[in-house]
């Protein structure tokens, strides 16, 4: 059965991640895809891959997908938060890399770990 990977990415890291989202495509296709809105619209429209896409993060998509880990329907994540900008949901940000923690879910945070998860779930 495909593993679930849920996509995030910051403003200023969007292009980042369509960047790494299309570098690492044919990793990417073995998995169901999730994201918060606008990053899964920019990596659908980037690669042509299809993104199943929650609500935007400050609307709430950080908390579906949290609530996705909680229920056992997102197997990994790949965010890449922006450390050097606030955030009107800075505390679901929060709550979204605690609950990873909570359940063991491998999340990357950055795109070096990123790169070195994806590899290592394609190949399990
Ligand atoms: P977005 O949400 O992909 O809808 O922009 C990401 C975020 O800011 O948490």
């Amino acid at each position: 059965m495909k593993k679930n990977i849920a996509l995030i990415a910051h403003d200023n890291l969007k292009n980042n991640m369509v960047s790494w989202a299309k570098l690492h495509q044919l990793e990417l296709e073995k998995f169901n895809l999730f994201a918060t809105g606008t990053t899964g619209k920019r990596v659908e429209e980037a690669t042509g891959m299809s993104v199943v896409k929650f609500k935007s993060g400050p609307l709430g998509g950080d908390q579906q997908i949290g609530a996705g880990i909680a229920e056992g329907k997102i197997d990994a994540v790949i965010f890449f938060w922006d450390p050097l900008a606030p955030h009107p949901h800075d505390v679901d940000v929060k709550a979204l890399l605690r609950i990873a923690v909570v359940y063991d879910i491998p999340m990357a945070c950055n795109q070096k770990t990123a790169d070195l998860l994806i590899q290592g779930l394609a190949n399990s």
